[in-house]
C-alpha cells in the first residue's frame, strides 16, 4: 500500500485532465488457503479507470479498490481474511500463530459466495489476522479508515465512528512525526476528512486550511510532479471547504450511501 501514496499525486491530476472508459471489471481466479489448503474461487482486477479517483470516497481519502467488496478475501473454512494482495503471501513463519488464532475465531456464518459476507464482518477477522503481521502506524491508520468507510456504507453508524476516532488519534500522532511516508498536506486532508464525518467541522476547516498552506512533498519527488500534485490537491481541498459549509452537500451526509458507481 505504501507505494500507492507515492503514484497517486499524479493520477489525481491526471483523473481531473482526462476521461477515460475503461469500467471496472472482476474476474474469477482460484486461490489455495495457506492455512488448510483450501480451493477458494476469488476475486481479482480486470481493468478500472482513472475516474476512480473522483468518487465520494475521495472525501474519506479512499479509492478502489480498498471501497469495494471484493477487495477483502476469506476462506470459506478456516475464516483466514486479508486484502486480496496478501491472501497468498504471509510470511511462512507467521502462520503457526495464524492457525491457533483463527481456531478461537467464532463465525458461525457458512457462504459460497465470499462477496456475500457483509464487508466490515471480514474486517473485523482482518483485525486480527494483522495484528499478528507487524503493521506500522501508516497501515493501521488507512486500516481504521477503510473500516470506518464500509461500517458508514453499511449504516452502523457508531462502529463507524470508533473505527474513525482510532484512525484520527494515529492521524495525530503522524502530523506530529516527520518520518512519515505520506505528504503531510495529505494527512492535513485525511484529518480534515476523518474530523468531518465525526462531525467536527470547525477542526475540520482549520486542518484543510493548514493542508492549502502546506507545501506538498515527497521524497526525491520531480519539481514537475510536484507542482502538478499540489495544484491537483489544493482544488480538492477547497472544493472540501465549499462542500462543508453547504448545507445540503456535507460529504458526511452521504455516508451511507457513498457508492463506488456514484
Ligand atoms: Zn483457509
Amino acid at each position: 500500500m505504501k507505494q500507492a501514496f507515492r503514484i497517486l499525486p499524479a493520477l489525481i491530476v491526471i483523473g481531473i485532465l482526462f476521461s477515460n472508459t475503461f469500467a471496472i471489471t472482476w474476474f474469477d481466479k482460484e486461490f489455495t488457503c495457506p492455512i488448510d489448503n483450501e480451493k477458494n474461487t476469488f476475486k481479482v482486477i480486470g481493468s478500472y479507470g482513472s475516474y476512480i479517483y473522483s468518487y465520494p470516497s475521495k472525501y474519506q481519502w479512499l479509492f478502489f479498490p480498498s471501497t469495494d467488496s471484493p477487495t477483502f478475501y476469506i476462506c470459506k473454512k478456516c475464516h483466514l481474511a486479508t486484502y486480496m494482495w496478501d491472501f497468498d503471501k504471509l510470511p511462512k513463519e507467521k502462520i503457526p500463530e495464524l492457525k491457533k488464532l483463527l481456531a478461537g475465531i467464532q463465525f458461525s456464518r457458512s457462504f459460497d459466495k465470499y462477496t456475500d459476507v457483509p464487508v466490515h464482518e471480514r474486517l473485523e477477522i482482518m483485525e486480527k489476522v494483522y495484528a499478528v503481521l507487524d503493521k506500522d502506524d501508516d497501515w493501521w491508520g488507512t486500516f481504521y479508515r477503510v473500516e470506518g468507510y464500509h461500517y458508514g456504507k453499511a449504516g452502523e453508524a457508531a462502529r463507524a465512528a470508533e473505527a474513525r476516532k482510532k484512525s484520527l488519534e494515529i492521524v495525530q500522532k503522524q502530523l506530529k512525526s516527520d518520518k512519515n511516508d505520506i505528504a503531510k498536506k495529505l494527512l492535513y486532508y485525511i484529518s480534515a476528512s476523518l474530523k468531518h464525518f465525526l462531525s467536527d467541522d470547525k477542526g475540520a476547516l482549520e486542518d484543510l486550511q493548514k493542508g492549502l498552506e502546506t507545501k506538498y512533498e515527497e521524497k526525491d519527488g520531480k519539481p514537475e510532479e510536484m507542482k502538478n500534485a499540489e495544484e491537483g490537491i489544493n482544488s480538492r481541498i477547497k472544493e472540501y471547504i465549499e462542500r462543508i459549509k453547504s448545507e445540503a452537500n456535507k460529504p458526511r451526509m452521504f455516508d451511507k450511501y457513498t457508492r463506488d458507481e456514484h
